[in-house]
């Protein structure tokens, strides 16, 4: 296809470039950026080509010697000097150019966010700032000076000089472009320090805007939690003696690990106990983690191309998996990560956009920012881990780290690093990152004479353009319980490695009950029919608390496809729900039981299972068995609700915010009983913003909300991220029929300030997270959204392009439905003059 990069394509760049000197004198809409770098070529007679966008060029020269127009070449993307114009050896090239970051809508490069500049550089935003070979394997050491009558001025690495309305910075290691960054505001900082496991002092700043430096406290916590837990779990130092952290609230993703100088979406930022959930919390301290073990697996390590992004991206989801994981609780973050990815990564892997975790083509690489690369991604790693044992992986990362500091690195490095470590043949493997789609993998069982046996066969459907597939190696890990609950065969892992392939375990009493998939081992749809009875005694007895989790999940979800097909429910699925209310087990664990899977998740199910979903009547099922739970178990969830009442002033530790969890699952449950009772008294008592949101959300997902929402958005309106809270859940919850008129109303709201991608993602996805409002048969749903994907589009691509990951689920549902989606995805993709990104997604959710 036209304009599209192939990863069989990749060339080296033809010149190595030392050191950059950067000059920014800042303006909104006339800032000028002088580039000066050194370049020696590798080959003779290269054309030194360098990307540029939206950029006027003012003056050019090569050792001090103005460029005439016949030594280059000016295009919309780039500026190529002829190499007849270019000396032998080593030279200097300068250039200038004009920019308008007040006029940046799109939020890529330097643009400007209520009087602030910022920067957003990755993947390839520096060639909105100036003309340079932007890829990451061009790595040099940077120089910046900032002028502008600000306040703060900063930059990457450590500060040089400054005077008022100047400062002067020096990186001290050789960097991409991506990893550039540049603020300028009138900001506060909130100071902590660290010290590093040689003693070194850092000094640790978060920079916010005035009025915000009261919420600023936890993220400051996270920070020195993830440079503790990163000495200890993998010995990496961080190596400079500054570490700034910006908070900015127009920020198309979550958050940019430029070298010392991370950027973050405000709302990945900002706590306090009143504005911010358990979740926010909890999330807020896993990306500070993730974009600081980007230091070492992104930046001091990076990627050779872009194709290579799951390897800084898949690995750093690993590791801030890990870090939370040891931050709270273990087996409830293992949970929580596994819903979320089969609820984005397997909707993604099976629809139109299925990709491999590293693709091999693409046209617009912000596409490419997926649940596959990074979910399925860190998946990936934790398989790599399973296969090799904690030991092997932390000699596997010692010498990653060791080979290849200060470097731009492949996939095949990676797995390089772990045949060499470990002396094993990974070539199979390598699949995980080739090959797309989900493995299915099918599992029967048989017992005689003391000899049980295991058969699999996998199975992988075919994806966009890749047909063939393969076996891959699967880690399954598997124990055996005896019929009393007891562990007969202790967690073992066994090695799939063909379509089809038995295990047998000997010297056994009686026929075992198979606990399959253990910590689910591998990113894989597990076929294992059982009867619903032994489901149960999984989820009472596993020694494994995933697998525990799991049984109860397969028993909601089969419930629950049930139901929408108009069955009764499970009486072994209701019998074990109360049992479970009976227990002292960890709240968390108990809050994600009795959370019911979502209503895509059942729609994802019957799709795999070979029906045409129904949006209304999977949402009547799923409203049918909270209210069957609740009238059943009326008594224990209202004895459950009292107990779990938290005890003190808020914190948002693991403990009580699992009690927060469990309680407010209880409730809302409950408020199908009592009308909404108690989540009125709730809402009124709450201190906190969990048990206010919570609250608020039971009372929408009952239609009595009114009152509520009016007097939440009466006492936060000058708080823009709760106000996006007030958005997504009214219209997240809301009953199905209502959606899609709310959602008309509230984009007419003055606080609707759709420029802003927190505020459009928060009524957009709103929106699509209504399921059977979004997928409405008159497909009112899927026009309001596609009208405002083409409405952001000009303005802002990256963030339209994403948000139109709603539509990937379409032909999933009957053909009324899809010929309704299909018209919206038409139109979009016949529009003249939409993005590259947007253009790509169309064309690819049509495929
Ligand atoms: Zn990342």
């Amino acid at each position: 296809m036209d304009g599209t990069t192939y990863l069989s394509d990749y060339r080296p760049y033809p010149f190595t470039l030392d050191e950059v000197a950067l000059r920014f004198r800042l303006a909104p809409t006339a800032t000028r950026v002088t580039a000066r770098m050194t370049l020696t070529a590798r080959e003779a007679g290269a054309a030194l080509q360098l990307d540029g966008e939206e950029l006027d060029l003012i003056s050019a020269s090569i050792d001090g010697v103005a460029l005439t127009p016949a030594d280059y070449l000016l295009t919309e993307t780039g500026l190529t000097i002829h190499p007849a114009a270019l000396p032998e050896g080593r030279f200097t090239l300068e250039t200038e150019v004009q920019i308008a970051p007040a006029e940046n809508t799109a939020l890529e490069g330097l643009y400007m966010s209520k009087g602030m500049y910022c920067t957003q550089c990755e993947a390839e935003g520096f060639r909105k700032i100036t003309f340079y070979p932007d890829r990451p394997d061009v790595m040099a050491r940077f120089h910046v000076r900032i002028e502008g009558d600000l306040p703060v001025l900063l930059s990457n690495g450590n500060p040089v000089a400054q005077g008022p309305g100047w400062a002067e910075w020096d990186d001290p290691w050789p960097k991409p472009a991506y990893l550039f960054a540049l603020v300028a505001g009138d900001l506060r900082a909130t100071p902590g320090h660290f010290t590093t496991m040689s003693g070194k002092h850092v000094d640790l700043n978060i920079w916010v805007r005035p009025g915000d430096e009261d919420r600023t406290d936890f993220a400051l916590g996270a920070l020195q939690r993830s440079m503790k837990w990163d000495e200890d779990a993998y010995g990496r130092e961080y190596d400079l003696s500054l570490f700034n952290l910006v908070a900015v609230d127009d920020f198309n993703m979550g958050a940019m690990e430029n070298k010392g100088l991370n950027i973050f979406n405000s709302k990945l930022v900002l706590a306090s106990p009143e504005t911010a959930t358990d979740a926010d919390y909890e999330r807020i301290e896993a990306v500070i983690g993730h974009e600081y073990f980007h230091n070492w697996t992104g930046d001091r390590i990076t990627c050779r191309d872009w194709f290579q992004l799951c390897l800084k991206e898949g690995l750093t989801v690993f590791r801030d998996q890990s870090f939370t994981a040891d931050m709270r609780l273990g087996p409830v973050k293992r949970i929580e990560d596994v819903i979320t990815l089969r609820g984005r990564q397997f909707r993604e892997d099976a629809g139109p956009l299925s990709h491999p975790p590293r693709p091999d083509h693409y046209r617009e690489i912000n596409n490419f920012y997926t649940a596959t690369v990074y979910e399925k991604g860190a998946e990936v790693v934790g398989m790599l881990r399973t296969l090799v044992g904690p030991e092997g992986y932390r000699r596997a990362l010692d010498l990653y780290f060791e080979r290849h500091d200060g470097q731009a690195c492949t996939i095949e490095d990676w797995i390089k690093v772990f045949e060499d470590s470990s002396g094993r043949d990974l070539s199979q493997f390598m699949r995980w990152y080739t090959d797309a789609g989900t493995p299915h993998l099918k599992v029967t069982d048989s017992f005689s004479d003391g000899v049980y046996t295991l058969e699999f066969t996998q199975h992988t459907n075919p994806t966009p353009g890749q047909m063939e597939k393969p076996a891959r190696h699967i880690p399954v890990a598997v124990g055996l319980l005896s019929p009393n609950g007891d562990e007969v065969v202790p967690t073992t892992v066994l090695e799939m490695t063909e379509p089809r392939q038995s295990f047998r375990f000997e010297g056994l009493a009686s026929r075992p009950v198979p606990s399959i998939l253990r910590n689910f081992s591998a990113p894989v749809v597990l076929e294992h029919e059982a009867p619903a009875e032994e489901r149960a005694f999984l989820l009472a007895h596993d020694t494994d608390p995933f697998n525990r989790w799991e049984a109860g999940r397969v028993l909601a979800r089969q419930t629950l496809m049930g139901m929408a097909e108009g069955e009764e429910p499970e009486p072994a699925y209701l019998d074990a729900i109360g049992a479970l209310l009976g227990e002292t087990n960890d709240p968390a664990f108990r809050a994600l039981i009795l959370r019911l899977p979502g209503e895509d998740e059942i729609a994802q199910a019957l799709f795999a299972a070979k029906k045409t979903p129904d949006p209304d009547a999977i949402h009547r099922a799923r409203r049918g068995l909270m209210e069957v739970l609740a009238k059943r178990h009326e008594a224990a969830l209202a004895r459950l609700y009292e107990a779990a009442a938290v005890p003190g002033p808020y914190t948002p530790d693991a403990g009580p915010s699992g009690l927060r969890a469990l309680r407010l699952a209880a409730l809302s449950l409950l408020s199908t009983r009592d009308g909404g009772a108690r989540a009125r008294a709730l809402y009124k008592a709450a201190d906190n913003m969990t048990e206010s949101l919570g609250a608020l959300a039971v009372l929408v997902a009952n239609g009595a909300a009114e009152a509520e929402l009016a007097a939440f958005r009466a006492r936060w309106q000058d708080n823009a991220l709760v106000m996006d809270k007030w958005f997504a859940t009214q219209l997240s919850l809301a009953p199905p029929a209502a959606a899609a008129g709310l959602a008309t109303r509230l984009a007419e709201d003055p606080l609707f300030d759709w420029k802003n991608p927190n505020r459009f993602r928060a009524l957009m996805g709103g929106l699509s997270a209504n399921h059977a409002g979004f997928h409405r048969a008159d497909g009112a749903g899927y026009r309001f959204y596609a009208d405002w994907l083409l409405r952001l589009d000009p303005l802002n691509p990256q963030t339209a392009a994403r948000m139109s990951t709603a539509f990937e689920t379409w032909r999933r549902y009957d053909k009324a439905r899809q010929g309704l989606a299909r018209a919206e995805l038409e139109r979009i993709a016949q529009t003249p003059a939409l993005s590259r990104d947007l253009g790509e997604m169309a064309a690819r959710l049509l495929s």
